[in-house]
């Protein structure tokens, strides 16, 4: 029997007003429905947002060190359930264990963090330019945040907004994927545990469409934080924008691997295949380009080729299995189109490019590590977003080929160089156009506990991690206290006034 679960709103857990209600499946296993949730509508919305609203003006005088310590306590259910949750995320959406084990880990290690962070929120001081005057800073909470997440780090991402726009003050309206809901609602479930005051988050279930532009026209919510495809993205910006919301927003990747000839060419194998097959390529950060250099090409495709071969796909609730299934179905459809598409642009199809079906595969969305060579940079498959385990392996001539390759698309997330050259190192660190760049590691495995985010179209110039996501869940508010006890004019007194 499948769950039935609620949204949770002001302290409550509810039904959708709509009284209708969706599916969450195993994409290993179709047949098996993890549970089922409200599918929700604008009003639902309105009812958390009112529910965020009425809880704001308490959760905003707590001072943040004590709110640092509810946080810990959810932190610490977090750490307590770390497995029971990584079993159902590898249910819901179909990651291997370790990997949906990381995911909560990345979890637990933001809650931590933001507790630590309840006693920093640090500001800045400046000297006034007139005398008997101090100029000081401090952070203020937005109000209410809207934060809508995707699927394919059903924990971490949703923790990477949660825990820092609360130890801020703001009080939070969440909206999951419609494909891990039940990652999201237990999610939520601990900080219920944990003693949060009823409103402070409140999380609604359903479709972008009805549940996310509810969030993003909503007048009362200040500040919408987005992880997601850059589609959807520009959306959000637009009606954000329309509504002079803050908006933070983190998408998508081509994230490329340079190999260069005095690479470990071991390392580089490695790097490859945990960057273009961990997450079956589902992640922001995967790498979707292997830009390598002639000199070394043919040995390290050699390797690279033998070891993809090798990778064990199956259910991730097997240990041994290295390759989830793909999220569903129409994520298939569309790595299967765009297999169609390289071959069709003339790229060569060398190993894959096909969806498992017999046996246990036929319950589930599987579908083959696949490699292309030949490809040119201006090929489809060298520059859009795929989101599966494909990898469109290019060739060079030239280091600064290899720079002009990797910086040749919109996008801007991760990027990594592997080299035993200490200058094609630095060059590199200096001239990918990336928000993160790895030297002789993978393009994925980012820490929380620094700036995480992407130039050009991969966001807006918000980072989430580390201090700087308190950027995105705070404002500035500047205080000047005069105690010079008479009328001082900025910019009109000069020093010799003051004298
Ligand atoms: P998606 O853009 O389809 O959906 C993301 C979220 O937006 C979901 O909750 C969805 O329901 C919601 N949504 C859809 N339409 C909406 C609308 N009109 N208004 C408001 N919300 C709406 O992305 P996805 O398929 O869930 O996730 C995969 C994408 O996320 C990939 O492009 C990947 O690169 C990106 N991603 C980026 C990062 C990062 O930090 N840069 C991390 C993980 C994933």
């Amino acid at each position: 029997m499948s769950k039935e679960y609620k949204n949770y709103i002001g302290g409550k857990w509810v039904e959708s007003k709509s009284g209708k209600r969706f599916e969450s499946r195993n994409p290993a296993n179709w047949e098996e429905v993890i549970g089922t949730f409200p599918k929700s509508t604008k009003e639902d919305v309105a009812d958390a947002v009112e529910a965020a609203k009425k809880a704001f003006p308490r959760w905003k005088k707590i001072p943040a060190p004590k709110r640092g310590e509810i946080l810990r306590r959810a932190t610490e259910i977090l750490v307590e359930r770390k497995e029971e949750l990584a079993r159902l995320m590898t249910r819901e959406m179909g990651k291997v264990l370790k990997e949906t084990r990381g995911d909560v880990q990345e979890g637990i290690d933001t809650g931590f963090y933001a507790f630590g962070e309840g006693r920093r929120l640090f500001s800045q001081n400046a000297p006034s330019e007139l005398p008997d005057k101090l100029a000081l800073t401090f952070r203020l909470p937005v109000g209410i945040a809207g934060l809508i997440t995707p699927w394919n780090f059903p924990i971490a991402i949703p923790a990477w907004k949660i825990f820092p726009a609360l130890l801020a003050g703001n009080t939070v309206v969440f909206k999951p994927a419609t494909d891990t809901p039940a990652c999201a609602v237990e999610f939520v479930k601990i900080f219920e545990e944990a003693g949060l005051p009823p409103g402070v988050l409140n999380i609604v279930t359903g479709t972008g469409a009805e549940v996310g532009e509810a969030i993003l026209n909503h007048p009362d919510i200040g500040v919408v934080a987005f992880t997601g495809s850059i589609e959807i993205g520009s959306r959000i910006a637009e009606v954000a924008g329309k509504h002079l919301k803050k908006v933070s927003l983190e998408l998508g990747g081509k994230n490329p691997q340079i190999v260069m000839p005095s690479a470990d060419v071991d390392l580089a194998v490695d790097g490859a295949l945990w960057g273009a097959f961990g997450t079956t390529g589902q992640r922001c950060t995967a790498t979707s380009r292997l830009i390598i250099h002639e000199d070394i090409y043919d040995e390290f495709m050699h390797r690279f080729i033998e070891r993809a071969k090798g990778l064990k796909i199956g259910n991730g609730l097997d240990e041994s299995v290295e390759v989830g299934p793909v999220i569903n179905e129409a994520q298939l459809r569309k790595i299967e189109m765009y297999v169609r598409i390289g071959q069709e642009e003339g790229a060569h199809l060398t190993l894959g490019g096909h969806r498992l079906t017999d046996g246990e595969y036929a319950k589930g969305w599987f579908f083959e590590p696949t490699i292309f060579e030949g490809v040119k940079p201006d090929m489809r498959i060298a520059q859009e977003e795929i989101f599966g385990p494909v990898v469109s392996v290019i060739k060079v001539k030239s280091l600064d080929e290899a720079f002009e390759v990797a910086n040749g698309v919109k996008y801007g997330l991760s990027s990594s160089i592997y080299t035993r050259d200490l200058r094609e190192a630095m060059r590199a660190i200096n001239e990918l156009e990336a928000g993160i760049t790895y030297v002789n590691a993978p393009t994925i495995g980012a820490e929380c506990h620094l700036p995480f985010g992407g130039v050009k179209s991969t966001g807006n110039g918000h980072r989430e991690g580390g201090w700087t996501v308190y950027e995105i869940f705070t404002e500035w508010k500047t205080v000047y206290i005069d105690f010079s006890g008479k009328l001082q004019k900025a910019q009109i007194d000069t020093w010799e006034d003051m004298e």
